[in-house]
């Protein structure tokens, strides 16, 4: 029997971050043995989105996205490239006291393996997305596609869009984020995505519409009883700081403070004062100046819900590094596809499982540790998340620093066992052999 040929025809739903690295991944690893290779990436939206503020990318996310030839592109944008983040500093809104720091730098200043933080507007991060994509060979997104389900008929995959139409794939990988149709409505219909009930209000400010001196050197984390606040510089010039409040917020209020498309001005504005208010009434008191500026400011502060996943059993919920697993998932995964081309896709998916299990369930444990500290909380509460942070941050600074050193492309992967027909091969040659 002839072994199981490499899938040539691959769909990826979704053009987010995990979808895109995964079509440039796999256009890498699978070219030079899959002749025929085609990458097609259906998005339902008819451009890339330009919602979602701004993201952290750890060193791991750097690195796997110099690999992929994307921080080149970030590079070349300029001030829009997003602001170097040597660490995240962590104060107390109570006291403006410092509590430590999340670096991303070592004793002397230098990132891990060459990289340190960088916080980036997303849309400038999809931006240099979408410039390696379109001068490499093999991919096609396709915009203005929405996925509604698919099925699976012998050896192929069928993809159905709400338009009616159909595609025809060897093999799928939805990556299309926390609502996933493909998860919701083929591979695991009984575990939709949960609110988490936190919610993030983040906007940019101008920094030089602030008068009060900032507090922090690029980045820092603001920690108070009603919820922590973020404050970022997201651009190399430091024009723009990146506010996202992360705080618990009722799913029955969700409805009323979202700015959705189609909203009369009245509703829309409505919303911006009750958004403004949400913010005043939780951080104005804060000890440090230049953020009781920010929440007085006449800012244009949005809401978005954060929601959880089930990934294999777990409950999943985004965390800074989020965006980080997506890029590590999507180079190895490329890896193994590439090293089992000749193996049933069963024993990919095995040996991806079986290398990422313990990992994603580590992050799964922190992210809801890390949302937990954001709930509302009591005085004396509060009082020993303070206490007790710097002492956190020193105790995990070894398992932080190491975790920046992980690189997806030296990860050993297992040697797929010799399939029938080779055994069989290497026994006649035994056989015959004097
Ligand atoms: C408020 C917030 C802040 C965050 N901050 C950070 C951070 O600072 N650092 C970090 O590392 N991570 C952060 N994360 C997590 C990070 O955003 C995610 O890990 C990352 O976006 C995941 O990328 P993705 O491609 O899997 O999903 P998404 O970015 O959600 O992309 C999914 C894509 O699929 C498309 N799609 C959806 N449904 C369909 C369909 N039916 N058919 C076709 N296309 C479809 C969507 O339009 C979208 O383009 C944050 C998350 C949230 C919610």
């Amino acid at each position: 029997m002839d072994p199981p040929s490499p899938p040539h025809n691959i769909v990826i739903v979704g053009a987010g971050i995990a979808g895109i690295a995964c079509a440039l991944a796999l256009s890498h690893e699978l070219s030079p043995f899959v002749p025929g290779l085609k990458i097609t990436v259906y998005e339902r939206h008819d451009i890339l989105s330009t919602s979602g503020g701004a993201i952290n990318l750890t060193p791991v996310a750097q690195r796997h996205l110099a690999l992929l030839g994307v921080l080149d592109e970030l590079e070349r944008m300029g001030s829009d490239g997003g602001a170097e983040v040597n660490a995240v500093e962590l104060f107390s809104m109570r006291s403006g006291r410092s509590l430590g720091s999340i670096d991303f730098v070592d004793h002397d200043g230098n990132g891990f393996g060459g990289y340190k933080g960088r916080r980036v507007m997303r849309i400038a991060l999809s931006v240099a997305m979408m410039t390696v994509v379109e001068r490499t060979p093999h991919i096609n997104i396709i915009f203005g596609k929405k996925v509604v389900g698919g099925e699976e008929l012998g050896d192929q995959a069928v993809v159905h869009f709400q338009d009616g139409s159909e595609a025809i794939a060897d093999l799928v990988l939805g990556c299309d984020g926390a609502h996933s149709a493909v998860r919701n409505r083929w591979v695991d219909p009984d575990s939709p995505s949960q609110y988490t009930g936190m919610s993030f209000l983040q906007a940019n400010i101008p920094s030089d519409s602030l008068s009060s001196p900032i507090h922090f050197q690029s980045a820092a984390l603001n920690i108070s009883r009603h919820g922590s606040l973020l404050t970022s510089f997201c651009d190399r010039d430091r024009e723009q700081i990146f506010a996202a409040a992360i705080v618990q917020f009722d799913q029955g209020e969700l409805s009323s403070y979202r700015l959705e498309p189609g909203q009369d001005w009245a509703t829309q504005n409505r919303i911006r004062r009750a958004l403004r208010s949400e913010m005043r009434d939780r951080f104005s008191k804060s000890a440090m100046p230049c953020i009781r500026e920010m929440v007085n400011s006449s800012a244009d502060w949005m809401l978005y819900p954060v929601y959880q996943v089930r990934p294999g059993g777990q409950w999943y919920a985004p965390r800074d590094e989020s965006a980080s697993y997506a890029l590590d998932d999507a180079i190895l995964f490329a890896r193994i596809l590439a090293r089992y081309r000749s193996e049933p896709l069963s024993e990919v998916f095995d040996v991806y499982e079986r290398l990422r299990r313990d990992t994603i369930n580590r992050a799964f444990k922190e992210s809801r540790r890390m949302w937990d500290r954001n709930r509302d909380m009591g005085l004396l509460e509060c009082r020993l998340t303070e206490w007790m942070t710097p002492f956190y941050l020193r105790s995990h600074r070894e398992e932080r620093e190491s975790a920046w050193e992980f690189d997806a492309t030296k990860i050993m992967l297992p040697t797929p066992t010799p399939s029938e027909d080779l055994v069989t091969l290497h026994s006649f040659l035994k056989e015959h052999t004097v």
